[in-house]
């Protein structure tokens, strides 16, 4: 669907506004603003930096999600001609006002009612929000196939990797390979990491991202979300995916092909090259990006992954094997330890365990079996997850700060 609005320009939402790909969305938009009416904005707790966007950029409206935060937004956007609404129901009305494009950038599960909403209009979906296919890939691919919608991912690896496919056939595809930095802590001596804090895993070396992705990078909880989301969006086997770690986040992902060629994506560590390619899809425009100087980067470093410093990652391989509903309890599972890590109560090598024990219980009830599951069966296990994580937490002795000697 195409409902370009005056003078040819497109019509565009951004979800998740605020955050760091939100603020990277907008940075780009704001450069061309004769090219875009920008449509809905939302965010969450921070109203201010929301009603200043939506003020700067003349959005139609500007949503947060959180209802008691409307009175200040109301009276930021007083006078403005900016409208103002809250709520999960006002993320999905925005969701349902014409759009070409839209930036799925929630952050975790709350992203996947919008994104699978804004689908049914046949919009173009940049997908930034990787939740949403862990939890329901097949819901959402489905759902862009039955509406003609088109789904653009936004992930760096798996925009490189749609990059590397342009013109090719899938089936010619052997090994889709994305790379890791390592995160925060990758060269830590495995015996300090359960004494890791919030704030040391949060600091990465190579990206600037909100400190969620921040800390799932250094668990590689990241990773293994990637995995599964390479798996649910290019319909690869397990077994075709790898992730290897690259310290210096320069080549993003690489596609080997049955003739041997391997096709590799570099680019700096810049979240506005992705967003930026499926802003501009399908041309290729400027993008303000730094420039690689290969002679100055010198060399490119490659090593397996150490499994006994990423749990996550056999996790995922189990997470696909199983299929059903294990994508949405682990992502849930997940999200709930990394709530307690932030908090102080679980520590950072105690997050795997914990999501591991969630997915045995879950298995061993039954609950991640269905052949064709529905976003409520989603949403059911999604809070199942979190509810036995909560449990779990509980029952795994003293609950202690993270960093906290044991
Ligand atoms: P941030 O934490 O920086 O931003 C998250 C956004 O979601 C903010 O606008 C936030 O609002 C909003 N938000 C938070 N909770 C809710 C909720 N319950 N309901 C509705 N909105 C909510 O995250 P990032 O920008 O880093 O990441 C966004 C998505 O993009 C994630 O899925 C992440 O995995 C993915 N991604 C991010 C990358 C990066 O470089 N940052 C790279 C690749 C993928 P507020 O801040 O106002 O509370
Ligand atoms: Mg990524």
């Amino acid at each position: 669907m195409t409902v370009t609005g005056g003078g040819g320009r497109r019509r565009i939402s951004v979800f998740g506004a605020t955050g760091s790909i939100g603020q990277s969305t907008l940075d780009l938009i704001a450069r061309a603003p004769q090219a875009y009416d920008v449509v809905a904005l939302t965010g969450g707790a921070n109203v201010e930096r929301l009603a200043v966007d939506a003020i700067r950029l003349h959005a139609e409206v500007a949503v947060t999600a959180h209802e008691n935060r409307l009175p200040e937004l109301r009276a930021r956007l007083s006078g403005s001609g900016v409208a103002a609404t809250a709520g999960a129901t006002a993320l999905l009305e925005a969701a349902d006002r014409p759009a070409d494009w839209i930036m799925s950038a929630i952050v975790g599960a709350a992203g996947l009612p919008p994104g699978l909403r804004a689908l049914r209009h046949g919009t173009v979906l940049a997908l930034a929000n990787k939740e949403s296919l862990v939890c329901a890939g097949p819901i959402l691919m489905a759902e862009a196939a039955r509406h003609g919608a088109t789904i653009l991912p936004v992930d760096s690896e798996h925009s490189a990797v749609f990059q590397a496919l342009r013109g090719e056939d899938i089936a010619t595809v052997e090994k889709v390979v994305i790379t890791a930095s390592g995160g925060g802590l990758r060269d830590w001596p495995l015996a300090r990491l359960p004494h890791a804090t919030p704030a040391e895993a949060g600091a990465h070396p190579n990206w600037e991202m909100g400190q969620r992705i921040t800390i799932d990078s250094a668990s590689m909880f990241n990773k293994a979300m990637e995995l599964i989301e390479t798996h649910e969006f290019f319909g690869l086997a397990p077994e075709r995916i790898e992730a290897i770690v690259h310290p210096q986040s320069l080549v993003h992902a690489l596609v080997q092909f049955n003739d041997g060629a391997m096709m590799a994506h570099l680019g700096a560590p810049d979240m506005r090259h992705a967003i930026g390619h499926a802003l501009n899809w399908p041309d290729r425009r400027e993008v303000p990006v730094a420039r690689l100087d290969l002679a100055a980067v010198a060399r490119l470093d490659f090593a397996a992954p150490d499994p006994a410093r990423y749990p996550a990652l056999a996790l995922a391989e189990r997470v696909m094997a199983t299929g059903g509903l294990a994508g949405a309890a682990f992502n849930a599972a997940k999200e709930a330890a990394l709530d307690l890590f932030i908090a102080g109560a679980l520590s950072f090598t105690e997050m795997a365990p914990l999501v591991e024990r969630v997915l045995d219980r879950m298995e061993a009830e039954g609950c991640l079996e269905a052949r064709a599951a529905t976003l409520d069966m989603v949403m059911e296990a999604d809070r199942l997850a979190r509810d036995r994580a909560a449990e779990l937490a509980g029952s795994t002795g003293t609950p202690r700060r993270a960093g906290q000697m044991p």
